[in-house]
């Protein structure tokens, strides 16, 4: 468990660099795949990207309650619809936000035995997938945010991390601490009371 990579938090430049394509998919990127899984199941998070653990290759890992699942060169190639969802990154713990995104895509990509896959996703699945992507271009959560929302929520960031607002922002966001141990990965809340329910970083 020594070796288990540690996630990089906002800040970190690495968060802001496009991965680059896989080349190989070999034994190499399995065992990061598997360290990565790791780390995420250690984590109220139920999708981790490469980035995230300083490795800038495209590769996502996901868990949405029914397995492991990895996922090498994504590409989303379609989108529909629209749809709202208090979006968390396991980069900028303990922070939620309302984000409109695509409702539905279709990804494609290769599994870790260099088998294309495509996969129809909708509403969680379908987050899940646009925020590890967004991850690989090194786009993060509050990217999508207005600026002033943007403001706040760097402010409040910061705030967490010097420690010094912790009891301002738990005080907000109190629910997902006191659950965070109990995450159910496959739980999704409903729209109007999302902020309060929220258990789970998109990744
Ligand atoms: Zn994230």
């Amino acid at each position: 468990m020594s070796s288990t990579p540690a996630i990089l938090i906002y800040g970190d430049p690495v968060l802001r660099r496009r991965a680059d394509d896989v080349t190989a998919i070999d034994g190499n990127l399995v065992s990061l795949a598997e360290d990565m899984l790791t780390v995420m199941y250690g984590e109220p998070g139920i999708g981790l990207a490469a980035t995230q653990v300083g490795v800038e290759k495209r590769l996502f890992v996901y868990d949405v309650g029914d397995g492991p699942k990895a996922v090498v060169n994504p590409t989303i190639t379609e989108r529909d619809g629209l749809w709202l969802y208090a979006e968390g990154c396991l980069s900028l713990p303990g922070l939620f936000w309302d984000v409109i995104r695509p409702k539905e895509v279709l990804l494609t990509g290769w599994d870790l035995n260099e088998q294309p896959i495509e996969v129809e996703a909708d509403e969680l699945l379908a987050r899940l997938f646009q925020h590890e992507l967004d991850h690989l271009d090194g786009v993060l959560l509050i990217d999508h945010l207005e600026a002033e929302q943007r403001e706040r929520a760097l402010g409040l960031f910061e705030a967490i991390s010097t420690g010094a607002g912790t009891l301002m922002a738990a005080g907000e966001h109190s629910e997902h601490s006191e659950h965070r141990k109990h995450s159910e990965r496959s739980e999704r809340s409903k729209d109007s009371e999302h902020s309060k329910h929220r258990e789970h970083s998109d990744g």
